[in-house]
């Protein structure tokens, strides 16, 4: 495949430049505290909305632009490139599960807000005694008419007390194989009986939450997809969670080696061996990422979605992320915890929890050994 930009590549690329130079808002990095991080992405979103950057590859009837996942992942590329800041992800991949399972119901009365940023998501997955083994969750959605009465406790609900609706998981069946028990909801965070009780992370930011569900009622045709497809949604919500998306966490790692190359020698660290060989490894790595990103690229641009390999990319991003992170932690030193480089410090906290949230290391690799791999269990 040629990577180089076709004309009309090159004339939306231009054109998102410009429109860049003029909107990436001035000093976002600097927000310091989760409440302000919040503000800035939910602003963010409306920004690009208004400038026709949401939704790029989505269908157009959808509120969507249409367009080749090239679109995509240039405007993260640039986005990257820019210094702005993240593009919406959670957005991203539940208003594809929307997109593919909603109802036109549904899809007509979430997925616009969803584009424009009027409204927020969080994913209500995981459980105290199911992370890695999603499908042991016993949050139940128990029929009652009209409508289903949920119960249960997630945890690691991120975003929760900004999200205005959740794509909850529940098992509506207990009688059969765990996978099969398990169903998609549509939940208005605003619905009485839900308790969103913040946690805060080890730089002190409450960046995810736990939820409580007390007797919460939620709508039948609330329900996405059919009783019992709730693991296929799951799974297909992951699989755009884990994939590459972002070739933008590329440029964006381009620009922190430089920076950390233009530190390392003014620290006089530029012959130092060990500093040498952690930034060549850290080079490697993105390099190693990026072309996986590529070949990924390519799968998406020839139709296909995104399926298991998205593990082998979750593997590769989490390693350039920790290595990059740790790297500038040291190069840094003391000006990241003493206010010098708050944006360093939250960057060094938020790569640990990579090799956790959308399935642990430890899976990704079960993943690709199993079903890539096709290697035996034992
Ligand atoms: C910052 C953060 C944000 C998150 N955001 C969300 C969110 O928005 N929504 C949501 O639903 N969830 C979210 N999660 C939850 C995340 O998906 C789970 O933490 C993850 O799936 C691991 O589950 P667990 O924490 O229960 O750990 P466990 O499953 O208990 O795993 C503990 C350890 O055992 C290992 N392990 C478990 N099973 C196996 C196995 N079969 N083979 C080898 N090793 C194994 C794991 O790799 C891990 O190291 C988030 C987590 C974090 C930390």
């Amino acid at each position: 495949m040629d990577y180089r930009d076709s004309a009309e590549e090159a004339e939306y690329r231009a054109g998102l430049r410009a429109w860049l130079a003029d909107n990436v808002p001035p000093g976002h990095q600097n927000a310091t505290t989760q409440d302000d991080r919040a503000a800035v992405a939910h602003a963010w979103h409306k920004k690009l909305y208004e400038g026709g950057y949401i939704g790029q590859s989505w269908p157009v009837e959808w509120g969507g632009k249409g367009l080749s996942p090239a679109m995509d992942a240039i405007l993260n590329e640039e986005t990257g490139n820019f210094n702005a800041p993240p593009l919406p992800g959670t957005a991203g991949y539940i208003g594809r599960a929307l997109q593919m399972y909603g109802t036109d119901e549904q899809r007509t009365q979430l997925l616009p807000p969803t584009i424009s940023g009027d409204i927020h998501w969080c994913q209500g997955f995981s459980e105290p005694s199911a992370g890695s083994d999603l499908a042991a969750l016993r949050t139940r959605a128990v029929r009652d008419g009209d409508e289903y009465v949920v119960n249960g406790h997630k945890m690691w609900t991120s975003g929760g007390q900004y999200s205005d609706w959740c794509l909850l998981l529940a098992r509506t069946d207990p009688d059969v194989p765990k996978h099969k028990g398990i169903s998609a909801f549509l939940v208005d965070m605003r619905s009485p009986g839900i308790t969103v009780q913040p946690i805060v992370l080890a730089d002190g930011s409450p960046e995810t939450s736990e939820v409580f569900w007390d007797d919460v009622r939620i709508p039948a045709n609330q329900r996405l997809g059919d009783e019992g497809e709730g693991w296929r949604i799951a799974m297909t919500t992951v699989s755009y969670e884990r994939g590459p998306s972002d070739i933008g966490f590329i440029s964006t790692y381009r620009k922190n080696l430089a920076e950390l190359e233009e530190t390392a020698a003014k620290k006089g660290l530029t012959d130092d061996r060990e500093t040498q060989a952690r930034l060549a490894r850290a080079y490697v790595l993105g390099e190693v990422l990026r072309l996986n990103v590529l070949q990924q690229l390519s799968l998406r641009i020839s139709g296909r979605p995104p399926g298991e390999e998205g593990s082998i990319s979750k593997q590769l991003w989490t390693h350039t992320e920790q290595e990059l992170q740790h790297l500038a932690l040291d190069l840094f030193g003391a000006d990241v915890v003493t206010g010098r480089r708050p944006d360093y410090l939250h960057r060094y906290f938020m790569s640990r929890p990579i090799s956790v949230y959308g399935g642990s290391s430890q899976i990704q690799k079960n993943i690709i050994a199993q079903r890539l791999l096709e290697m035996p269990r034992k």
